[in-house]
């Protein structure tokens, strides 16, 4: 594998990990000549997964695109990066085993479900950049599909964050939203 940083094509095999459902090996790698370290992964090739977009467009699937999606939801949180690729690795053999051609719909559905009892700070996350929330019951309806489990000052520390906020385009006015938020007892 060619190193990434020199371009060097001897490299050796430090770690191999499989992933818990078996479906994909990732390698830790060293560059002989600069001692670069990288990650590669081994998958079995499933290059007719398509994705039907809300506009009913297609695309291939592309299983980077989705741990990148999974990866940013997780940001500054404490999940570890193995925890990532199984849930990752997971939600790939869920979609490969159930056809040729998979929503977008049902990719994100299935990600909402793994990311509600690993991170629910994530989930939310998630929940509001890939479902875009119409209003804010939706977004309430989100909180509550979580339970009782939910942290609230964690929650509050993240998702009001007025840094957070600026990333995110909740539609709702500032008022209602913080209102709902309250009577949720969020604030
Ligand atoms: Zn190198």
């Amino acid at each position: 594998m060619r190193c990434p940083k020199c371009g060097s094509r001897d490299d050796k095999v430090i770690d191999s990990r499989q992933s818990r459902d078996g479906s994909s090996i990732r390698r830790r790698r060293e560059c002989l000549k600069c001692k670069y370290r990288f990650t590669t992964y081994e998958e079995v090739e499933r290059s007719d997964l398509r994705v039907v977009k809300r506009d009913r467009t297609h695309e291939p699937f592309d299983r980077r695109k989705l741990a990148a999606s999974i990866a940013k939801a997780f940001e500054k949180r404490s999940t570890s990066l193995l925890t990532l690729e199984d849930m990752v690795s997971e939600i790939v053999h869920h979609l490969e085993t159930s056809g040729r051609e998979v929503p977008s719909s049902e990719i994100g559905a299935k990600v909402l479900e793994k990311l509600r009892r690993i991170d629910e700070v994530a989930y939310l996350r998630y929940a509001s950049v890939h479902q875009r929330f119409q209003d804010v019951d939706q977004f309430v309806d989100a909180i509550h599909t979580l339970g009782r489990r939910i942290k609230t000052n964690a929650l509050q520390r993240e998702l009001f964050s007025p840094e957070t906020m600026q990333e995110k385009s909740v539609p709702a006015p500032a008022r209602s939203r913080d209102n709902a938020a309250k009577n949720h007892g969020l604030l």
